[in-house]
């Protein structure tokens, strides 16, 4: 096989400039149009697509193998550019102004047949696609979403360097992290029954370096959680950790905004303007989640009701719930008996068990919230003829999560939510620890190295434990939580008593963290951080709601591999050489 010639040129570079330039090209078989005597092929790389056109200039060295290409051959094409004339200018191609005029065409490669077609609209199911991967991520908004993903990590990288951040890594093999999920572990060869954990995040490693007078760190890095999926997870995921000394909430805020401000600029030049501020519990308030979407209105209402007849809503009073209220504006018509029911079944998914509803007509109200009393309904603000009121009673948690996730998908119902639109917010002021409804146990909600408020320290291990802010902030997008961070406790003493407050010994506490710990007791900063989901900050850049298209290689919902064949049963001789053995065997 005679061996290639140098590429001059990609396939998405030839312009009207180019005229009368000799190019070579390489590339894969996009399209053919064989019309007899003419020949159109469209070879397509990551750079774009070229129409490469054979007619009776050319000559056979051009259409012997032209003749024999088909779909996703790899060519190499030897040929003239050429303008084209004005009715033939294709505005959907970069390069639909011109056309390479054969001289030499090359199969250097030929193909099975394909289990799908790359340049087709319609897109073969996500199992095919992920088994054969390679083949799917020709495709050029995979491709895209590829270079999306590089654009995002230089940038990021560009603008941490000019702050003064120094990227450093943190050990892959490990111990456990405590993020609150599940570990991966790795068994040990060298020391039989011992494992590692790959790390949930750096944190405690980052907290080190800060100790150790880093000052400033970052790290794109891969990260890994053993969670059950969703479309926006992945058990294996890169973060854009950070973490800095002498620093407040604010100052990490001002570096956060400002790297959103710089990635969305460079990456798809958007102008991100200022981020507002909102606290956990006024989210909950106004949007029944801690990570709410901010592109549209139907914000909740929480209303006094308790000396209400109803009796609905006066038994969840009394048991302890809460009453909220959403208004869906000019919706009357169009909004069914059926639609209506959806939306009470979609709830129930939430442990609510039913929603209220009202439609406001110029006749009055109708619907089950016309028999509440008057003086209560007018409580709901910025109601008008023509809206349709939905009311929602039970406890807190139930009703902020039913009308949370309804509010979102009316929104998506009735197409409320304005397209390419980006609204950031940080979210602040969480609880420190949240308690297991059966258990009764206290767990950090965030992790156990985030600093509680000042004011509200000496409320570790008292009943008051519930009532603890903590100095934790998230960065939200869309409804997604894409970034999230804490100042952390520095004084080993605090670390101790919160340690204590969520059950765990001294010897457990030592066992785990020992060594931040011992750490804290050695000059250690004060110091504060965040890390930021970087694979939903390519969604979001790619405008795409599926996190496996901005992931080269990704994982189903059920953490696997389909091309790869990840994870897979191993041989006996393996597991006996790392010390396991199967439970089934
Ligand atoms: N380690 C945290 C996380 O991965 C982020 C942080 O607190 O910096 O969610």
């Amino acid at each position: 096989m005679e061996s290639i010639s140098r590429r001059t040129h990609t396939c998405g570079q030839l312009r009207p400039d180019h005229a009368g330039a000799t190019v070579t090209l390489h590339g894969w078989v996009d399209s053919i149009r064989d019309k007899g005597g003419v020949m159109f092929l469209i070879l397509r790389d990551r750079y774009g697509m070229v129409q490469v056109t054979l007619d009776e200039r050319c000559g056979d060295g051009a259409w012997t193998d032209a003749k024999a290409a088909r779909l996703e051959y790899v060519l190499e094409v030897e040929g003239a550019v050429h303008k084209r004339a004005d009715s033939a200018i294709n505005s959907k191609m970069e390069t639909g102004s011109i056309e390479v005029l054969a001289e030499r065409v090359r199969i250097l490669s030929t193909t099975k047949p394909l289990p799908f077609t790359i340049n087709s609209d319609k897109i073969a199911s996500e199992e095919v696609r992920l088994n054969y991967r390679y083949l799917d991520l020709r495709r050029p908004p995979l491709q895209r979403a590829l270079m999306t993903r590089h654009k995002a990590a230089l940038s990021t990288r560009t603008y941490m360097d000019a702050h003064g951040f120094c990227e450093v890594e943190t050990p892959i093999l490990n111990r456990s992290t405590p993020e609150g999920a599940r570990d991966y572990l790795v068994p040990s060869r060298v020391h039989p029954g011992h494992w590692y954990a790959l790390p949930q995040s750096p944190q405690i490693f980052k907290q080190l370096l800060m100790v150790s007078g880093m000052d400033r760190y970052f790290q794109i890095v891969k990260c890994f959680r053993d969670e059950d999926l969703r479309a926006d997870r992945q058990p294996e995921f890169t973060q854009i950790d950070v973490e800095m000394s002498f620093c407040t909430r604010d100052l990490i805020v001002e570096i956060a905004n400002g790297l959103v401000r710089q990635v969305w600029s460079d990456v798809i030049g958007v102008a991100v303007g200022d981020i507002p501020t909102i606290t956990y519990h006024e989210s909950m308030d106004r949007f029944g989640r801690d990570a709410p979407d901010m592109r549209f209105g139907m914000e909740h209402t929480t209303l006094d009701w308790s000396g209400t007849d109803f009796r609905v809503i006066a038994s969840a009073v009394e048991q302890g719930g809460i009453v909220k209220a959403m208004v869906v504006k000019d919706a009357v018509e169009g909004t069914s008996r059926k639609v209506i029911d959806g939306w009470t079944e979609f709830v129930k998914r939430y442990r609510l068990g039913g929603l209220l509803w009202g439609k406001v007509t110029a006749d009055g109200w109708t619907g089950p919230l016309s028999k509440v009393e008057e003086s209560y309904r007018e409580m709901i603000p910025d109601v008008e003829v023509g809206d349709v009121v939905l009311v929602a009673a039970g406890p807190a948690a139930h009703v902020h999560a039913g009308l949370g996730k309804l509010r979102e998908t009316i929104a998506r119902q009735r197409d409320l939510i304005p397209a390419d639109a980006f609204a950031f917010v940080w979210v602040v002021d969480f609880p420190a620890f949240e308690q297991d409804e059966e258990t009764g146990h206290w767990t950090a909600m965030h992790h156990p190295f985030t600093k509680p408020l000042d004011e509200h320290i000496g409320w570790l291990g008292t009943d008051k434990m519930g009532d603890i802010l903590s100095d934790a902030y998230d960065l939200c997008c869309n409804g997604y939580e894409i970034g999230g961070g804490s100042i952390r406790i520095f004084d080993s003493e605090v670390q101790a008593k919160v340690f204590s407050a969520l059950g765990l010994s001294d010897e457990e506490a030592q066992d785990k963290f020992g060594f931040l710990m011992d750490a804290l007791q050695y000059g250690a900063p004060p110091h504060g951080g965040l890390a930021m989901g970087f694979d939903r900050w390519c969604m979001l850049l790619c405008g795409t709601e599926n996190i496996r298209d901005v992931i080269a290689f990704p994982k189903t919902t059920t953490a696997q591999d389909l091309m790869a064949g990840a994870p897979n049963l191993v041989d006996s001789a393996q597991l006996e050489e790392l010390f396991v053995r199967n439970t089934n065997d």
